[in-house]
């Protein structure tokens, strides 16, 4: 029986890497951080992870984390509703609340869960979604599981979410959703207009603050502290995996209710295991962390615009950003990915996206920067980009004299 099947899947994966999509993973024998040890032996200095305050490898949080094995054991062997709520998955949720300004948060294994599993619970065919284009792929799939009418907005598109919203006026409840930053370009979704429209026409607001939680709004309280708009977002979700300690484990925070709900009805909640109690320590101790101080969002702001300043003046095209994420132009395919594999030789870890990640002809090298970067990480970045910019013929060579 497998016979035939197998066939059919070698031709499919014969199929992916001939269209140049095939993913390779680089094995890492170190710690995640600034500076990472791959399996070749070689050291490079990372630009392409989602460790954006640097707590990945934070003695503080592994403290904690160590401190709940001894105290609360490895795992909990069950789910939240049957044996599987410890005192620290209740005083994380209720810390995420605090910091977010919002009322509940219920935790999920991943924030795939949570939005896998926050649509079906509060919204039925009567209602309707009107969805970001670029949202992550878990809204789409939670979207999907669902009954509501669908509608999309072009990117950030305020007139065609007014568009959109206009047409659904006759369903009972709207729901526009939207990332908080969208991983491709690091825009910021704005917040304040949506607010707007929502209060115009009627509609719910859900955010996933995962590339904007810890990072965005002068104190890391992601894009409702940006745009002066706590507590006017009905849903937040959001993740441990990236700002907040980079382990696992995802959350959704928001109107009382509306978690009161999402613990009776959301079946990634209903059917699958908590979080080890090791990562809610941790969890809490980031949390702790952030209360008490803003220096690791200091260093990672101060970061981007180093970044931003030195990358433009060695001549690059970027997107505008005001995320941790900086998108560098360079708009051809092959040289994303050529100019990613020079970079690596000189040390320097990014990833080059193209179409179909990414629109036609706007092929990047995404750079992510972190709080684990000192200056001269990204010095040396900016100069390996010039290095090979020159090679490839992205830079012109009087760029130099700038
Ligand atoms: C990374 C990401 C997720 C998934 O988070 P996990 O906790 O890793 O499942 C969901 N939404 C957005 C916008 C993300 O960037």
């Amino acid at each position: 029986m497998y016979n035939n099947f197998q066939k059919h899947l070698q031709k499919e994966l014969a199929d992916i890497r001939e269209a140049g999509l095939y993913k390779n993973e680089r094995i890492l024998t170190s710690a995640q951080g600034a500076e990472i040890k791959v399996s070749t032996g070689q050291q490079v200095i990372n630009f392409c992870a989602n460790n954006y305050l640097g707590l990945s490898n934070n003695k503080e949080l592994i403290s904690a984390a160590k401190k709940a094995l001894d105290s609360h054991g490895y795992g909990m062997s069950s789910v939240r509703f049957i044996c599987g709520t410890s005192d620290l998955h209740k005083e994380l949720e209720k810390k995420i609340a605090e910091f977010f300004g919002t009322e509940d948060t219920i935790l999920y294994a991943a924030c795939f869960d949570a939005n896998g599993g926050v649509f079906e619970p509060l919204m039925g065919e009567e209602d309707a979604i009107i969805s970001d284009s670029l949202n992550h792929a878990s809204i789409i799939d939670g979207v999907r599981l669902c009954k509501a009418v669908r509608y999309r907005y072009n990117n950030a598109d305020m007139d065609d979410l007014e568009k959109q919203l206009k047409d659904a006026q006759a369903q009972r409840f709207r729901l526009i959703v939207t990332d908080g930053v969208f991983s491709m370009d690091g825009n910021v979704t704005p917040l304040d207009k949506i607010v707007a429209l929502a209060e115009k026409y009627n509609s719910l607001i859900m955010i996933d603050e995962s590339h904007s939680a810890g990072v965005v709004g002068k104190t890391g309280r992601g894009v409702t502290e940006q745009f002066n708009c706590r507590g006017k977002a009905d849903i937040i979700t959001g993740t441990l995996g990236k700002a907040f300690g980079g382990a696992i484990g995802g959350f959704t925070t928001g109107r009382k209710e509306i978690i009161e709900m999402l613990r009776q009805r959301s079946r990634p909640y209903l059917f699958s295991n908590s979080i080890p109690p090791l990562v809610a320590a941790a969890g809490i101790a980031m949390i702790d962390m952030m209360s008490r101080t803003n220096e690791l969002q200091d260093k990672l702001h101060r970061n981007v615009e180093y970044f931003m300043k030195k990358i433009k003046s060695a001549g690059f095209d970027i997107k505008p950003s005001s995320s941790a994420i900086v998108a560098v132009m360079l708009y051809d395919a092959k040289l994303s990915q050529d100019f990613a594999a020079k970079l690596l030789e000189e040390g320097i870890y990014v990833i080059g996206f193209y179409f179909p990640v990414v629109p036609k002809e706007t092929a990047r090298i995404r750079v992510q920067l972190s709080a684990a970067h000192e200056l001269e990480h990204i010095d040396k970045c900016v100069a390996a980009f010039t290095k090979v910019g020159k090679e490839l013929g992205v830079l012109k060579m009087d760029t130099t004299l700038k």
